[in-house]
């Protein structure tokens, strides 16, 4: 069973900050910056690049709530879905990292020269 399916379904506990019929937001266990929450939509996509985009217009405005809940919405805040290999997910259920509290950079970058890649 999918680890995000399994915290759907309330097999798996989870720190819960935001809930509706079609999404959860949730605290991430292993936080990289001072806020840092997990979106999640309820029903199974692999990654952003199955999802139906229906899915994705309904998830703004919920993400938008979470923003003001954790009070980034003024402060500012950085949304990532990380997809397949290259992207580093390692959780195959659609997720939005929804990042802030501080100053973010983007020193996990670093190690990649854009220019070997063109
Ligand atoms: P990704 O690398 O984009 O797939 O991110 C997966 C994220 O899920 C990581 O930031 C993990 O810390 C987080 N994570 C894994 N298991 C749990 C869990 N049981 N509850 C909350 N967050 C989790």
């Amino acid at each position: 069973m999918c680890l995000f399916c399994s915290i759907v379904n309330g097999e798996i506990p989870s720190n819960k900050i935001l809930e509706n019929d079609d999404f959860i937001a949730f605290h991430d266990i292993n936080p990289k910056a001072p806020i840092h929450i997990l979106i999640i939509p309820k029903i199974h996509f692999d990654s952003l690049q199955t999802v139906n985009p229906e899915i994705m217009a309904k998830m703004t405005p919920f993400i938008q709530e979470v923003a003001k809940l954790v009070g980034v919405d003024k402060t500012g805040y950085r949304v990532i879905s990380n997809v397949g290999e290259d992207g580093g997910q390692e959780v195959k259920h659609l997720h939005i990292h929804l990042l802030g509290g501080t100053k973010l950079h983007f020193g996990h970058f670093h190690d990649a020269d854009p220019k070997n890649n063109l």
